[in-house]
């Protein structure tokens, strides 16, 4: 291996994995892994799943790519699925959840073109946000980390505090197009928006003609046991962004909207050269067969009913190591009280993958088919990192 070829903008650990199956991962010793990470929220089906595997080899015989010049019926049909899943009225298909989202910043400047208000621009964003890495959505997103270097940022994001509609309300002024949130916050930390919060900005949004912009990359296609996340919350936006979920691994980003919201999508006004093509279709159609089938997201509720109950034990059990567990569905976060890099890199010695994130947080995000076995096997891992690390603080004392 020679790591120096690569651009150093990653973090990585030492390992590195060769084969997947359901919801682990082995690498080259044949050492397994129990995966809470799932590439970041997009394995959701876990590895390998037969009917993925079955659909990408079936349409690799056929078609993988025409240009969007053509119909490609895999792509009406899995926008089709889509719309009829939520509350929109159209898909725009991309690569990515930067692309989605940069599709809804996008659309929401053409919207007030089209209606006749291309003053209005600007889009309310949120403390701790993420939305992705181009320079639009690292502007959007705002983390310091994120643009120092890159300035001049792409202009026309006001900020505010995450949860605090009176704050929404402030910063909307004649320039407004849009406000922009995650209904959970995923890299700041799975901050589930409280209640009451996006219905407000529901509201927020009628009464000024401005869109509301759901970022659903991370929290959409069922992670929270619903198909959308704003189904927890009786909040209906206008525009989401999708992505990690949608492909199982395969590369898809969509961008869905109502008709008025996207009104000024006309001919020629957006594009991507890859998205949507035929086998990416074909893997989202195979990926929503799973995920739309009847008692799909009663399961996960169930699932994480178990989960969230057993973690619960264990944050009371190690008030030393964590602090709270929290998140919706699949998407878990534990809060620590010691560094959270330290608790992922022990779990991960001691067998689990989980990923961090914001506010000292561990996240887990299984894939969706998980079993009362695979939580048995990962309750274990953090019951036993969490008390091997208790041992050791106490000793250091
Ligand atoms: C991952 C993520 C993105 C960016 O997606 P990419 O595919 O990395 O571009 C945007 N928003 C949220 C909420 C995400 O979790």
């Amino acid at each position: 291996m020679n790591p120096a070829v690569i651009m150093p903008t990653y973090a990585r650990s030492d390992l590195a994995f060769v084969r997947g199956e359901g919801a682990y991962l082995y690498d080259a010793a044949g050492r397994h892994y129990l995966d809470f990470c799932s590439g970041i929220a997009v394995n959701v089906l876990g590895h390998a799943h037969p009917h993925l595997v079955h659909t990408i080899k079936e349409q690799a015989d056929k078609l993988w790519h025409c240009s969007n010049l053509y119909h490609i019926p895999g792509q009406e049909r899995l926008a089709e699925r889509l719309v009829k899943a939520s509350f929109a009225d159209m898909a725009f298909f991309c690569n990515s959840g930067a692309e989605a989202v940069e599709c809804a910043l996008k659309m929401a400047r053409k919207y007030h073109h089209a209606v006749g208000q291309p003053e209005r621009f600007r889009v309310v964003v949120m403390e701790n946000a993420f939305h992705g890495r181009t320079l639009a959505t690292v502007s959007a997103g705002g983390q310091e980390k994120h643009v120092k270097g890159f300035e001049p940022l792409v202009d026309g994001f006001d900020r505010v505090p995450f949860g605090n509609t009176e704050a929404v309300r402030s910063a909307i002024g004649p320039q407004t197009a849009a406000i922009l949130v995650e209904p959970i916050q995923s890299e700041g930390g799975i901050r589930v928006a409280p209640p009451g919060y996006l219905s407000e900005l529901r509201a927020l949004a009628d009464e000024h003609d401005i869109l509301l912009v759901f970022d659903e990359v991370q929290s959409g296609l069922c992670r929270t046991g619903h198909t959308f996340a704003y189904e927890w919350f009786r909040s209906v936006p206008d525009v989401i962004a999708l992505a990690k979920g949608l492909g199982g691994g395969f590369p898809i980003g969509c961008c869905l909207a109502t008709a008025r919201a996207a009104q000024g999508m006309t001919i020629g006004t957006h594009a991507s050269t890859f998205g949507g093509n035929p086998l990416g279709m074909a893997v989202g159609n195979a990926v929503l067969d799973v995920l739309l089938a009847e008692g799909f997201t009663r399961a996960i509720l169930h699932t994480s009913r178990l989960l969230t109950a057993a973690l619960g034990q264990i944050v009371q059990t190690y008030p030393g190591i964590l602090v709270e567990v929290r998140g919706l569905g699949l998407m878990l976060g534990l809060r620590c009280s010691i560094s959270n890099t330290v608790l992922c890199d022990r779990l991960q010695r001691t067998g689990l993958l989980t990923a961090v994130s914001g506010d000292n947080v561990v996240r887990l995000l299984p894939p969706l088919i998980i079993g009362e076995n695979e939580i048995e096997e990962a309750i274990d891992i953090i019951d036993r990192t969490c008390k091997q690390l208790t041992d050791e603080y106490d000793h250091n004392v």
